[in-house]
């Protein structure tokens, strides 16, 4: 009989302030670890130590897992923030989101995507029309869950990142959330950069762009960030804030490790 797996995941806030969150997806005797880590992770990130680490640990039914595979990865080197930025607007554009709803989505994260200018806990929703918002919580936004990438997934990745010095968890945790974001049903595309103050880059996916990272898409020492998910309009929201928040996702397959691209080009 196959091995039951569970979904392992955490939140930590300091002071009610949400500071970092983490996903994975293991059999139980890898749980331990696990959970060693994401409370290790909790208490030393950037942000600030947490006050408050919740952890989730719920097994799933394996009848109920996706199987997906990697994107292609490239890199656009930009010269500054700026230059990113419209490289990214640029990309959104060829995926088919509406030229001001790109827009208007990144100037919405860039000022802190929360009521209270602060960064949310999850995603936005954006109609990629009308550019529209779309969540029901604007604090809270959209929160991705349940996936995780296979063993040996997981080692072929590190032979493709390493040698470009970024086999780390933010381009690892960001990937896997990326793969199961651009299967959803009604996502166009999507636009991420960290609230990490420490870590300035971000990324454009799209299943008819794969994964494109900005090394430089927000100034150092910036605290607000954020993750735009484009839906198609008139898609079922419902389906799909089930599939993003619920549905099992395993990646088990990598795509292609592309060259660096310049911007502008
Ligand atoms: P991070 O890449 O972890 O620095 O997160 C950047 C931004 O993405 C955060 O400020 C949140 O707005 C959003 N975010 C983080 N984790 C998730 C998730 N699991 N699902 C959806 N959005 C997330």
């Amino acid at each position: 009989m196959e091995k039951p797996l569970y979904s392992i995941r955490m939140r930590s806030s300091r002071s009610e302030r949400h500071i970092s969150g983490a996903e994975r997806l293991a059999q139980p005797e890898g749980l331990d670890a696990l959970a060693a880590e994401m409370v290790r992770r909790a208490l030393q990130h950037d942000k600030g130590q947490a006050d408050k680490i919740v952890l989730t640990l719920e097994q799933i039914d394996p009848s109920e897992i996706v199987h997906l595979s990697l994107p292609d990865i490239r890199t656009v080197q930009a010269t500054s923030v700026d230059q990113g930025r419209a490289a990214a607007l640029s990309l959104l554009a060829a995926a088919g989101v509406n030229a001001d709803a790109a827009l208007n989505a990144m100037d919405i994260m860039s000022h802190g995507a929360a009521p209270d200018g602060d960064s949310m806990r999850g995603a936005m929703l954006i109609d990629a029309n009308s550019g529209r918002r779309l969540e029901n919580d604007r604090y809270r936004g959209v929160r991705v869950s349940r996936m995780d990438l296979d063993s040996s997934a997981e080692i072929l990745l590190k032979n493709v990142l390493e040698p470009a010095g970024l086999d780390n968890t933010h381009v690892r945790d960001a990937l896997v959330l990326a793969t199961k974001v651009m299967h959803a049903p009604g996502v166009m595309a999507e636009l991420c950069w960290s609230d990490d103050p420490g870590y300035t880059a971000g990324y454009v996916a799209a299943s008819s762009l794969g994964y494109v990272r900005f090394p430089m898409l927000k100034p150092l020492g910036e605290i607000r960030g954020g993750r735009s998910f484009f839906v198609t309009p008139g898609a079922d929201l419902p389906r799909l804030v089930r599939y993003l928040e619920r549905q099992t996702v395993l990646v088990d397959r990598v795509g292609r490790f592309l060259p660096d691209e310049r911007w502008p080009q």
